[in-house]
């Protein structure tokens, strides 16, 4: 991928013209249909205000999107895609049977070969990824009133108890009580250190996570678990709070957030990110003396993972932590980010203090 990334009007442009030139450098997600498209796809083009464009495809599936049965948005990923590659991304794009190990043979597709390419890819194992998209689509078509009977068939499940079971591991209840369900929606914000991947249920944010993070497959599924929820891509008024909050925390104009967060979590975890949201801005605190407030001074490593496993980065303010003596410490969205959060937070102060 190029670093340099073209406007917003300028891919508005290409993608209305369907412009082939801008294949595999930007994709584009359609909020009203859940789909997400290279910029040449033939169908019809919607409307300007529904669409979002994402840098990667990986992008556009954790936020939601399926991929679009016409112009392929996955296979088209990357030219080097290998051949047995674009095969399997077929198979899942426009199947509507279950994938088995024995189709991979049938195809001479090595399967650990194939797992390693969609979790380095993708975030996920293949077969993560294909039941993932033909869950989604299962859900989109109940919500527009299907029955469950014939959703289950199109989804190619050959039993309806098999289809329930699928369905209700995945969205944490069976498909007759799916309708008008909890949904996270969520979307990317660009901030200056790097694309966030928000989600928010009407109560409040529940994740914000920097998308090139390994964790992020792994936040999502908890987010998804916790919340018996499905991710969709849109907006709701939480989201809109938080964006337009980020945007005056990193203009240097905002100290604290008003936005609701909801994150659930151990009891434990619940203590140590309710005492970091204490820590103020401009500030740090170390573990240990994080650990010795909580009451438990020899928890310094169980804080440093709660630390690891706070899903709603900026917000809970983990980059206030660092080790004792000065020294910087871990932070899941790397070392130069903490940075950057800290001289951005020092610096704000300093403007105030003239
Ligand atoms: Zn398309």
């Amino acid at each position: 991928m190029t670093s340099k990334k073209p406007a917003a009007r300028e891919m508005m442009r290409a993608f209305m013209n369907a412009d082939p030139a801008y294949d595999g450098i930007f994709w584009t997600g359609v909020k009203t249909t859940q789909i997400f498209c290279r910029p040449s796809c033939p169908a019809r083009k919607p409307k300007p205000e529904n669409v979002e464009f994402f840098f990667t495809p990986k992008e556009a599936l954790f936020t939601g999107y399926r991929a679009c049965k016409r112009c392929r948005p996955m296979a088209s990923a990357e030219e080097a895609t290998p051949a047995w590659a674009t095969q399997l991304l077929r198979l899942a794009e426009g199947s509507t049977t279950r994938i088995t190990a024995k189709h991979l043979r049938d195809l001479s597709i090595d399967e650990a070969r194939a797992r390693r390419y969609f979790q380095r890819n993708f975030g996920m194992t293949f077969a993560q990824f294909a039941r993932s998209q033909r869950l989604s689509q299962s859900l989109a078509q109940l919500n527009r009133g299907t029955k469950i009977d014939d959703a289950a068939i199109d989804g190619g499940y050959e039993s309806l108890s098999g289809f329930r079971d699928a369905f209700a591991s995945t969205f944490g209840k069976p498909p007759g009580r799916a309708r008008n369900q909890v949904r996270i929606v969520s979307k990317l914000i660009n901030t200056p250190v790097g694309r966030l991947l928000a989600g928010a249920t009407e109560e409040g944010v529940c994740l914000l996570e920097y998308t090139d993070r390994k964790m992020l497959e792994k936040q999502l599924k908890t987010v998804q678990r916790r919340f018996k929820a499905p991710i969709v891509p849109g907006s709701n008024k939480q989201l809109a709070t938080l964006e337009r909050e980020l945007f005056e925390y990193f203009s240097g104009k905002r100290r604290s957030f008003s936005v609701a967060v909801v994150s659930p979590g151990s009891p434990f975890q619940q203590r140590v990110w309710k005492e970091r949201q204490r820590i103020p801005y401009g500030k740090t605190t170390s573990y240990s003396v994080l650990a010795a407030k909580l009451g438990s001074p020899g928890a310094m490593r169980a804080v440093g993972n709660a630390n690891a496993m706070n899903r709603v980065s900026i917000l809970i303010p983990c980059h206030r932590v660092v080790r004792e003596g000065g020294q910087l410490g871990g932070y899941g969205g790397g070392f130069w980010r903490k940075q950057w959060l800290l001289d951005h937070e020092r610096g704000a102060r300093t403007r105030q203090r003239k």
